[in-house]
Formats: structure tokens, C-alpha cells, sequence
């Protein structure tokens, strides 16, 4: 499913993060020290090599909210943008940084000339953020921020399973 908003076309699709071959750069939910990890970081940081963990030493640790970003390495992507999504329940407050984590992920690709961008479901996983909710947020925040971007053309949004392909696709439907 596909949404354009003032020529930046806004799509959902299932799949792997770690597959994502025709756009410039893909962001990891990462962890506060940039390491591999469970779910989007262990998957990323697999397939790109032990350069990436490398690369990312001295730019941790990065706050709740904060994108960083670097080389795709052995990735088909040229960078990798780095966010620290909130942990739902501790990090607080939790919309506020999740949208932070969209927000300055497209400034940091704006400021690259990076015109096409995949993300994953930041937080919804190991950080325990209601879906849904974490779905609304991500559409909403990537649908108005991004436009006012100059340059960026293709926002992905890439969930593993049905349910949060379900829920994003909800999210894109309803957002204006
Ligand atoms: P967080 O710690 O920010 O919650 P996780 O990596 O635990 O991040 O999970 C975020 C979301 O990404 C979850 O919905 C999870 O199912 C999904 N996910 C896990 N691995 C991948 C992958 N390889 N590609 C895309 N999404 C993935």
C-alpha cells in the first residue's frame, strides 16, 4: 500500500529490513551502545559485517529520540541511519521520542541528499510499544515531516509479520 504526500510517496510493505536493496539507506532500531542485539540490530548488524559495529564505537552511546548515521557496509544500502527508539513504560516522554526517532532520522537523510529511506517498526519490538499506537506515530510523524524535507522522495516502512503489516497499513489509510 502506497500514500503520496506533497511528492513524497509514503509506502507499506512486509518484508526484511535487511532486503531492501533499491533505497539508500536503512535505519536500525538500535540500542543505546550501537551493538548487535536481538531483532532489527542483530539482523543488521549480521548482515553487514563486523565494520559496522566498528564504525559505531565512537558515536555511542546515543540518547532516546537521537539518529545517527553511518556506512551500509555489506549491506545493498549505502548508509544505515541509527535510532534509540523509547523503551514503552520507562522512557518518557514515550510519543514524543518515538516521533523524535523519525523526525531526525529524515533531517540527518536530508542533510545526506539521501532521497529514499526504509524503517522498521522502531520500538514495537523488545521496547514493548503498543503497536498500534506505535503505528499511528511512525505514519503520522513520517507523512508530515518528510515532505518539508527537501529531496526526499520514498519512505518505506518494512514490518516482519502480518499483524504489525496490518497495523501500519491501518495507520496509512487513516492518516490525512
Ligand atoms: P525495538 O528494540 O526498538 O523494539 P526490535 O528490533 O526488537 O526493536 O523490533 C522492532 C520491530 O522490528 C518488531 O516489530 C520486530 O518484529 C521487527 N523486526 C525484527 N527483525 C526485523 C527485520 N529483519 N526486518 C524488519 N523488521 C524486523
Amino acid at each position: 500500500m502506497k500514500k503520496t504526500f506533497d511528492g513524497t510517496e509514503v509506502e507499506v510493505v512486509r518484508g526484511d529490513i535487511t532486503d531492501q536493496p533499491d533505497v539508500e539507506a536503512v535505519v536500525n532500531a538500535a540500542n543505546a551502545e550501537l551493538m548487535p542485539g536481538g531483532g532489527v540490530a542483530g539482523a543488521i548488524h549480521r548482515a553487514a559485517g563486523p565494520g559496522l559495529a566498528e564504525e559505531c564505537r565512537p558515536l555511542a552511546p546515543i540518547r532516546p529520540g537521537q539518529a545517527v548515521i553511518t556506512g551500509g557496509h555489506r549491506l545493498p544500502n549505502r548508509h544505515v541511519i541509527h535510532v534509540l527508539g523509547p523503551v514503552y513504560g520507562q522512557d518518557r516522554p514515550e510519543e514524543r521520542l518515538l516521533a523524535d526517532c523519525y523526525r531526525n532520522a529524515l533531517r540527518l537523510a536530508g542533510e545526506r541528499g539521501i532521497s529514499s529511506l526504509a524503517f522498521p517498526a522502531v520500538s514495537a519490538g523488545a521496547f514493548g510499544y503498543p503497536l498500534e499506537e506505535a503505528a499511528r506515530v511512525a505514519v503520522r510523524t513520517v507523512s508530515e515531516e518528510a515532505p518539508r524535507i527537501g529531496g526526499i522522495r520514498r519512505v518505506r516502512f518494512v514490518l516482519f509479520g502480518e499483524r504489525e503489516l496490518e497495523a501500519f497499513r491501518r495507520a496509512l489509510e487513516e492518516v490525512a
